[in-house]
């Protein structure tokens, strides 16, 4: 058997805090509840193999440590290493209330671009095109000419 190398403190630490404040045990009960099988994944992510639920869009989300991955989604280390920033942005956001946060700011990113990420403070951050997204540019306001 390969032995699995040591998390750095800080990755341990935020293991260890998402599954305190309850984000990566909410992200298992979801995962689990759709069918989904769960594997290890790096950076003490954990991930959760095979989504089918119709919310949320797009082919991966996180919620604490948990990385929940549709059918047809690869886990490519780019995509890990942006939804491994949303894991982190949980422990900071110190659990649940992310979720809140992060709902805001998709609506302020609809609201300015037309859709939830060009303007997501959390997205931004993540990296957006690790994430796999497009940047739009802002529909207003309006630059003039
Ligand atoms: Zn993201």
């Amino acid at each position: 058997m390969t032995p699995v190398p040591a998390l750095p403190a800080r990755l341990r630490l935020r293991q260890l805090w998402n599954a305190a404040n309850l984000t990566t045990p909410l992200g298992l009960v979801l995962a689990l509840s759709a069918g989904c099988r769960v594997r290890r994944g790096p950076e003490g992510l954990l991930l959760a193999f095979g989504y089918r639920w119709g919310f949320p869009d797009g082919g991966a989300f996180t919620v604490g440590s948990m990385v929940l991955l549709r059918p047809h989604t690869a886990p490519t280390a780019r995509l890990l290493a942006h939804e491994s920033r949303h894991a982190t942005q949980y422990a900071w956001c110190l659990g649940l209330p992310f979720l809140a946060l992060y709902f805001a700011a998709a609506g302020w990113s609809l609201l300015r671009t037309g859709d939830p990420a060009s303007r997501n403070a959390f997205e931004r951050h993540a990296g957006l095109a690790d994430g796999g997204y497009r940047e739009r540019p802002p529909r207003w306001p309006r630059r003039s000419v």
